[in-house]
């Protein structure tokens, strides 16, 4: 099995590597993550605002929280996360973490509010591939890139550790973006691409703007330069021994260049979000309906209003239309999906369960079971959407209908990510003022 320690737990923890200390401890990975959590909060204050930007390396991953894989699939909600560490750091303390956690709500609400951005993204990577082949020197470097055999010694090493544990530190993926746009010149659209397929907590929205915001393209004028000095000031020592010339540095690029937009202007317009309706106190209509809960990998956190007959799950399906995904980042998301329909089963025990299913075979198991409405939390723009869109089409051939509700926190924090991150930002006391965090509704029932 491959090893999963870069994200940053000895053996002799209680909280390993998700896939090996679920499989092997039969502890199931929402467990795993409340644990790391639980181990992380005392750190989440000061600690925290003065050590994150540290990357200590593979598997010693410790002045972060690694709960990102968690956080990516609602395993764990940002609500139960701020909960936790604001129960035990005043809000000044923590400041530094709980902005962070609302960064992730800012790229998913940002990239929601522009809804051609992502399929048109996604739509040139295949020409994107074809380009870079036609030029030989730029394929070349691209497949030394993805084999960790350039003469950059530390993108080696990252390009390693993403491969084998799935992570890699926010330091780390900033400057891997930046020598791979502006020292090896390669497109970030296939740079996002590799880290899609890599990442445990790969997310389409958070990704995809993370590279663009690197290549300057999400702030006009605004690019991140990975440079020797920063490389080495913040990983903690580990570098000191060699030269700039050992480690390669010496080839980074001494400034960013200007990377061309080359999505159109309807893929970065506004579009606006359609809000669901809220399920519950006017809906006379779904009373004496067959009602099935659909569950899909974007959120595994268990808040249906209505009372069920059914649970489902839609499998998660490929993230990629030009490469396979990592055989880490299948087993998280397959296993993630299983657990939360075992959970459902759980809270909702009179609800009849299926496997996670394809569309096509999900729309024929729900017509079997006479099911009238679907319902599901709100899916935001990736793969998953794309999922539900062809199960709705097939469910309204057979006349089921579906309906989205979402998610208190959606709700609040993305008619604010609009803009930039300042706008979002300046909400975050008036957020946790309305979150009644430490309120026994805070936290989910354990699975
Ligand atoms: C090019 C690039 C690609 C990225 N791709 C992803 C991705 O696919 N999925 C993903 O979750 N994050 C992504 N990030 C953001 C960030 O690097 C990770 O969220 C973070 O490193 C996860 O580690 P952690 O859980 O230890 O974070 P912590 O530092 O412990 O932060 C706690 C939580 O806050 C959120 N968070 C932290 N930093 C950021 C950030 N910069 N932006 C948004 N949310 C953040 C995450 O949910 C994280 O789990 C990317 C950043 C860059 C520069």
């Amino acid at each position: 099995m491959q090893s999963l320690e870069g994200l940053g737990f000895d053996d002799g923890d209680v909280v390993g590597p998700p896939t090996e200390v679920a499989t092997e401890k039969r502890m199931g990975l929402r467990q795993d993550g409340l644990q790391r959590l639980q181990r992380f909060v005392p750190q989440a204050g000061r600690d925290y605002q003065r050590f994150r930007n540290v990357d200590r390396g593979r598997g010693e991953h410790w002045s972060v929280s690694s709960l990102s894989p968690y956080i990516r699939h609602r395993l764990i909600s940002e609500q139960e996360v701020l909960d936790a560490v604001l129960s035990e750091h005043a809000r000044e303390d923590a400041f530094k973490f709980v902005q962070e956690v609302f960064w992730r709500g800012y790229w998913k609400g940002w990239l929601e509010h522009r809804q051609r951005l992502w399929p048109e993204y996604q739509a040139g990577l295949q020409d994107a591939e074809q380009d870079l082949k036609r030029n030989n020197r730029a394929y070349r470097t691209y497949l030394q890139a993805v084999s960790a055999s350039t003469p950059i010694i530390p993108f080696n090493d990252w390009v390693t550790e993403l491969q084998e544990t799935g992570y890699l530190h926010n330091h780390a993926r900033m400057w891997f973006a930046s020598i791979w746009v502006f020292s090896l010149g390669l497109p970030w659209q296939l740079g996002a691409d590799f880290f899609m397929r890599h990442l445990l907590d790969g997310d389409p929205a958070v990704n995809t703007l993370g590279w663009r915001w690197v290549a300057g393209l999400h702030t006009q004028g605004k690019t991140y330069l990975a440079t020797p000095t920063n490389i080495r000031q913040c990983a903690d020592g580990r570098f000191d021994d060699w030269t700039d010339y050992d480690l390669g540095l010496n080839r980074l690029a001494a400034r960013t260049a200007q990377v061309e937009e080359e999505l159109t202007a309807c893929a970065l317009q506004v579009t606006g979000i359609e809000w669901p309706a809220p399920l519950m106190g006017s809906c006379p209509d779904y009373r004496g309906k067959r009602t099935a809960l659909l569950l899909t990998e974007e959120d595994l956190a268990i808040h249906c209003p209505l009372r069920v007959d059914a649970v489902v799950a839609l499998s998660p399906g490929n993230l990629s239309p030009i490469g396979e995904d990592s055989s880490l980042v299948t087993d998280f998301r397959r296993r993630a999906v299983v657990e939360g329909l075992e959970h459902a089963t759980v809270l909702l025990p009179a609800a009849k369960k299926s496997n996670p299913m394809d569309p096509e075979a999900l729309a024929s198991w729900l017509a079997n079971e006479k099911i009238d409405l679907v319902v599901h939390a709100y899916v935001p723009m990736g793969p998953a959407l794309m999922n539900t869109l062809e199960l709705q089409q097939h469910l309204a051939a057979r006349g089921i209908a579906m309906v989205s509700f979402m998610s208190d926190y959606d709700r609040m924090v993305w008619p604010h990510a609009r803009k930039g991150f300042f706008q979002l930002g300046k909400k975050i006391p008036e957020f946790l003022d309305t979150m009644a965090l430490g309120s026994p509704e805070t936290l989910q029932p354990d699975r």
